[in-house]
């Protein structure tokens, strides 16, 4: 059975002061779980600081970004050969703002994916279902081609280090969360496009995990579901005593 992934993601929001603080409150109240692996997704700038505080805790310490290249003449961007050397576990790829802003593409974030498993980092590839960059696509079919894009040359014996979210671009910060049962649906549906990349047993055992307007109201109604293994929670995350309610749902 494939472990529930409880998952915030800060974004640029918390100020330094606000980390410690954050994580006094949460690390006690993970001391017993096992069940569920938490995380938190952060801007690099407290990376250092989470990792020494979540130390011999069940807390797992997510990058937002990485670049394609391990290192070089690529000012601001973020290594990820550093990262992972620093002790990091997993890093979002793909994010819908990332690609919104930032102008991430099928491509680039395909070769951030190749680059984060290269360095032995745990890829969350981010599906975003973004009508907009495919035309008329319907969007069963974009979130398909985004994630036969972002796979392109990873192997077999790689997809036990990916983790797949789909976050629907409409759902992200709008209050608008999906329903369940889309969620579900857009979560079998990629299950069984990996099944027909990687076999039937291999997308057994990755995880997808949904995003977009999560709250510890909707929260359980996600994780519930048979292909859905996990919840990336933005807004509600950034109250510690909201992402711990989240993490009991699950
Ligand atoms: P919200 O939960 O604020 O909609 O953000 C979701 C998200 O982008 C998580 O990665």
């Amino acid at each position: 059975k494939r472990r529930p992934f409880v998952l915030a993601n800060w974004k640029i929001n918390m100020e330094p002061r606000e980390v410690g603080p954050y994580l006094e409150k949460v690390l006690p109240a993970l001391a017993d779980e096992h069940q569920v692996e938490v995380g938190i997704a952060a801007q690099d700038l407290y990376l250092s600081q989470m990792l020494a505080a979540a130390k011999g805790n069940p807390l797992t310490i997510v990058g937002e970004n990485a670049h394609w290249e391990d290192a070089g003449a690529f000012t601001g961007e973020t290594s990820p050969k550093a990262l992972a050397q620093m002790g990091v576990e997993y890093v979002l790829i793909g994010h819908f703002e990332r690609r919104k802003f930032f102008n991430e593409t099928d491509e680039t974030v395909n070769l951030k994916t190749l680059a984060a498993l290269r360095n032995g980092l745990k890829p969350i590839v981010d599906l975003d279902e973004d009508l907009s960059a495919y035309g008329n696509l319907v969007p069963e079919k974009v979130v398909l081609a985004q994630l036969k894009a972002a796979l392109d040359g990873v192997m077999a014996d790689e997809m036990d280090q990916v983790t797949i979210a789909y976050e629907p671009t409409w759902a992200i910060g709008s209050g608008e969360a999906a329903s369940a049962d889309q969620a579900q649906e857009a979560a079998a549906l990629i299950r069984q496009s990996l099944a027909n990349l990687y076999g039937r047993d291999l997308a057994e055992k990755i995880r997808i995990l949904y995003g977009g307007s999560v709250t510890p109201a909707n929260g359980q109604n996600f994780l519930c579901q048979p292909d859905i293994d996990g919840i990336l929670v933005g807004k509600a995350a950034l109250n510690p005593e909201k992402f711990l309610a989240l993490v009991d749902e699950a």
